[in-house]
């Protein structure tokens, strides 16, 4: 791969031990971009024991905490959470890892069952209310 550095008006090619920067750096960019598409396959469900957590979290939409936890769905419960669930502190909170429903929204990456399907491919609710009053 052979990079160039484009700066005041001029540019020069990058050294090879430049060159390996900025390799690496796109390397961790590609690495960031498949955990953000891993996180928006999933909905996920917490299951919380503190009351406290749960006033504090009752008190978010769905779509907030979705925006927080990057993925296509997020729910807060403080039912008993089903087998299987991860339980990183015991008796604190349980998460359950599910895939989401619906399509890959082709402009912000989320699954969702609502939506339409363009031309240039799925839109979901959301981003179709965005882009509508842009
Ligand atoms: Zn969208």
């Amino acid at each position: 791969m052979r990079a160039y550095l484009q700066a005041n008006g001029g540019s020069r090619r990058l050294t090879d031990e430049e060159t390996e920067v900025c390799t690496a750096d796109m390397t961790g960019l590609q690495i960031i971009l498949i955990i953000i598409e891993i996180f928006a396959k999933a909905k996920i469900y917490l299951f919380l024991f503190c009351r406290r957590q749960i006033i504090i979290l009752a008190k978010f939409t769905e779509e907030e905490l979705k925006a927080v936890f990057i993925t296509s769905g997020a729910f807060v419960s403080s039912e008993t959470a089903p087998e299987g669930a991860y339980v990183p502190e015991e008796g604190k909170i349980a998460v359950l890892v599910e895939n989401a429903d619906g399509e890959r929204c082709d402009r912000c990456w989320c699954y969702s069952t609502e939506g339409e399907k363009t031309e240039e491919g799925f839109i979901c609710a959301r981003c179709k209310k965005i882009l509508e009053s842009l």
